[in-house]
């Protein structure tokens, strides 16, 4: 067997089966590029869901993580760390609000925003103990813990999770009129990815998305903005919203925010909402410890400048130009996505998504399917005009476009 083999043989064996990876295993990784344990080389073009927006390796942030590592890397909240004011503030004014509540994974981040939403529910905004209600969208994907997958809409991702947390209304993506019909006096807040990043890179309709913020103003609901995937300059801008010109009352951010090194989330939001929490009331043992936030005050450095985002700006144009010359050839049906972010519906007759990947994998380009034929592209942002073009010249290979 080769190296290959006898890894994923092993892997098999010993882990739950809760993904199926495509048969690669890598070794090593810099930047845009991936080396598996055979020496092969790959283009990455997945950036683990926009967890390395930065790319493989980044040195800004490898070294951030060094130096930190001499120094001190857990402190737990008992106590301050001399990183952690930093790492508040400068998120907080990167976002343009005042309060941060830092946590590790995506999910403990939407917890924590449905626990601040309905605790504000209760405090603030009055409604009655036990009867708030969280709006929440159909195709989410906000993590899977089991409140989480309690709102999804993914039988895959909810059968045999039951019995479900109850509080949450869900209604058609990008459908404002359901929205209103679903809000009542309990209703305390929307739940949205900006885009749906899982669903197959989704945009809402022009106007969907200033119509939430204007009807939750209205109705003193709080809109809370899943940015984990869609923020942090992926799709060219540092939050997706800001295409609409739209500011949430609060920023759930993560993935990118730990710039591939370290697991870092956050609740970004105002004084007033996150104010609610008192000591006890909410917690984790490492969020918000000194490596996480290392590693972050570099990534919200990187995102100051704004050169990222002009990156996935000018080469997220490219690609989708390039995309869009195959939409209508018979070989990919549509393409949707912004910056340096698409989801491409290849024709089912040229196989399923897992299939293309699979062709893909062979022609050295890593890429995940999301459902049915549909594939997402989503390299670093650190990525080339050269091997973006390589990969891409490898995609229309692969479907059989010349
Ligand atoms: C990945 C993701 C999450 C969950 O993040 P984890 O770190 O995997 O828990 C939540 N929301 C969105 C939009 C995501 O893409």
């Amino acid at each position: 067997m080769s190296a290959t083999e006898t890894a994923i043989a092993s892997a098999e064996a010993h882990s739950a089966h809760n993904y199926h990876p495509l048969p690669v295993v890598v070794a090593s990784a810099e930047g845009a590029w991936m080396t598996d344990v055979e020496g092969r080389r790959y283009l990455d073009l997945l950036a683990g869901y926009s967890a390395l927006n930065f790319g493989h390796g980044n040195p800004r942030l490898i070294d951030a993580a060094k130096a930190q590592l001499e120094r001190v890397t857990l402190t737990s909240r008992a106590f301050h760390h001399d990183r952690f004011a930093d790492f508040c503030t400068q998120l907080a004014e990167l976002c343009s609000m005042e309060m941060v509540l830092p946590m590790n994974t995506g999910a403990e981040a939407v917890e924590t925003a449905v626990k601040t939403a309905r605790k504000w529910g209760y405090r603030v905004k009055g409604v009655p103990d036990g009867m708030a209600k969280i709006i929440v969208a159909s195709d989410n994907f906000h993590g899977r813990t089991t409140t989480i997958v309690s709102f999804s809409t993914d039988p895959e991702a909810r059968a045999d999770y039951g019995p479900y947390t109850p509080g949450f209304e869900i209604v058609p993506y990008g459908d404002l009129t359901a929205l209103r019909e679903a809000m009542t006096e309990n209703t305390v807040a929307v739940l949205l990815e900006p885009i749906q990043g899982e669903a197959g890179v989704l945009v809402p309709p022009a106007g969907y998305l200033p119509g939430v913020r204007e009807l939750t103003r209205e109705r003193n609901v709080l809109f809370i903005a899943d940015e984990i995937q869609s923020g942090l300059g992926r799709t060219g801008k540092t939050f997706a919203l800001e295409h609409e010109g739209v500011v949430p009352d609060m920023y759930l951010l993560g993935k990118a925010l730990g710039g591939g090194v370290v697991p870092v989330s956050a609740v970004v939001s105002s004084t007033e909402i996150l104010g609610v929490f008192r000591p006890g009331e909410h917690g984790s043992t490492f969020g918000g410890n000194p490596l996480a936030c290392a590693v972050a005050l570099e990534v919200i450095a990187m995102l100051r400048t704004g050169e990222f985002q002009e990156r996935a700006t000018e080469l997220g144009d490219h690609l989708h130009r390039e995309l869009g010359l195959l939409v209508g050839g018979g070989a990919v049906e549509t393409v949707r996505g912004r910056g340096l972010w698409a989801g491409v519906d290849i024709a089912p007759a040229l196989g399923t998504g897992r299939e293309i990947s699979e062709r893909l994998l062979a022609e050295r380009v890593l890429v995940k399917d999301t459902h049915g034929s549909t594939i997402r592209i989503a390299p670093p942002l650190v990525i080339s005009k050269e091997d973006l073009d390589w990969g891409l010249d490898r995609l229309r290979m692969v479907l059989s476009v010349p």
